[in-house]
């Protein structure tokens, strides 16, 4: 996560940690990944808010992205 940091669009300082969601958590898949593996394991998306613009920021784990691909 990246909280502490800038906001990417207005450089505000007020930016806070939280998740994307809609019925339930919000996961990404990479293209050529293979269904099945995402669908036991995913990477779920993180996002930082900015409390001063609005921006939402969606972020996830890189290693995790990686050593997922490297299942598929
Ligand atoms: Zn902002």
């Amino acid at each position: 996560m990246n909280e502490g940091n800038e906001c990417l669009r207005c450089g505000g300082a007020n930016v806070k940690p939280g998740a994307l969601q809609s019925t339930g958590k919000v996961y990404v898949r990479p293209s050529d990944a293979k269904l099945e593996t995402f669908l036991k394991t995913g990477v779920l998306v993180n996002v930082n808010i900015c409390f001063d613009c609005g921006h939402v920021e969606m972020v996830v784990v890189p290693d995790k992205l990686k050593s997922i691909m490297k299942a598929c």
